[in-house]
């Protein structure tokens, strides 16, 4: 079938109207996009920032939409169930990796952007196996950015295997960094949020987290060996040992977003009477976001949005250029 989409020719143009061909195959789900986010991370895509972006490119990988035809495999959907999809879209189910459910490391997995067209579209074809069915309660477009930061972020948090009631960190108040402060209070831990706004102290405070400024070297130094868990969700540089100095002995410093620049460690700082642990995660398994969507329907966690047409997309890009928007930027087709 012929799909109706927005996809960018070659690095750094518009988005215009494209079109491509995708048949359903055995086990495909055809999903009629209802909800599709549109972020700072889909421009840099459409930038080849990375390096990895495949031209013609249709991106957005936080989808909310309507069965609409399902492939002769597939028993686990049924069409007019509402679904989410997420960034990967196909996994070997073969590998080391698939076959221990870590899905998201399979090396011949295919993404958006990178090797298949994304959510910027009328509809998607989908394996399947990475079309998920949103619970009832969750609104579809306060949900859609769960299927891409929400998971990243929860995984993050899991990954740190935290005893009841841990003392966390939180790097950053932005969407990723409300996230983190929605699921970690809703798991029974006390949060620290980071940031150098105090115009955000009110927000931090309703999320239920304490606020602590961050370009204050005293107050931050003031929580010495205080953390069990960090999570930074900062893009920009940050003085690493200023919060490896706050973890606890065996603490973690989990990243969910990455500065362009490098950034320097003191080694020392990793096992000096403290065996601390940096790790990275992006996104989650097939697991990871079906635990995610359950405990987000369970707690009634929800993000910030903005929602605008279809039709504003160039209005919604130019707002991305120019501005530091909090909420997420949700683009709404008409059923
Ligand atoms: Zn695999």
């Amino acid at each position: 079938m012929k799909i109706k989409a927005c996809g960018v020719k070659e690095k750094g143009a518009r988005p215009e109207p494209f079109y491509y061909e995708k048949e359903v195959g055995r086990n495909d789900a055809l999903v009629k996009i209802t909800h599709c986010s549109i972020a700072r991370g889909d421009i840099q895509f459409m930038n080849d920032d990375w390096g990895d972006t495949n031209f013609p490119v249709v991106t957005g990988h936080e989808i909310v939409g309507v069965v609409e035809e399902i492939g002769a495999n597939v028993t686990d959907l049924q069409v007019g169930d509402r679904v989410g999809i997420g960034y990967q879209q196909e996994a070997c189910f073969e590998c080391e990796f698939c076959r221990a459910g870590n899905e998201q490391f399979c090396p011949h997995q295919k993404v958006i952007a990178v090797n298949c067209y994304g959510g910027l579209a009328e509809h998607i074809i989908t394996d399947n196996r990475f079309v998920f069915k949103l619970p009832a309660n969750l609104d579809s477009a306060k949900a859609t950015p769960l299927m891409s930061s929400g998971l990243t972020v929860y995984t993050a948090i899991t990954k740190a295997n935290l005893k009841h009631n841990a003392m966390v960190g939180v790097l950053g108040v932005g969407g990723l960094g409300l996230l983190a402060i929605q699921f970690l209070k809703k798991m029974g831990h006390t949060v620290s949020a980071f940031s150098h706004s105090p115009g955000k102290k009110e927000m931090i405070e309703q999320a239920g987290a304490t606020y602590v400024d961050s370009s204050n070297e005293h107050d931050v130094s003031q929580l010495h060996k205080q953390f069990d868990f960090i999570l930074s969700t900062l893009n920009v540089g940050f003085n690493i040992d200023t919060y490896l100095k706050l973890l606890k002995p065996q603490g973690k410093l989990g990243l969910v977003a990455s500065p362009l620049q490098k950034q320097s460690i003191s080694i020392g700082l990793l096992y000096d009477y403290a065996q601390r642990t940096i790790y990275g995660n992006y996104v989650g398994s097939r697991k990871d976001m079906m635990d995610m969507l359950a405990f987000s329907a369970k707690h009634n966690v929800e993000c910030l949005v903005e929602i605008m047409p279809f039709a504003d997309m160039d209005k919604a890009i130019e707002i991305l250029k120019s501005q530091n928007v909090p909420a997420r930027l949700i683009l709404e087709n008409p059923l």
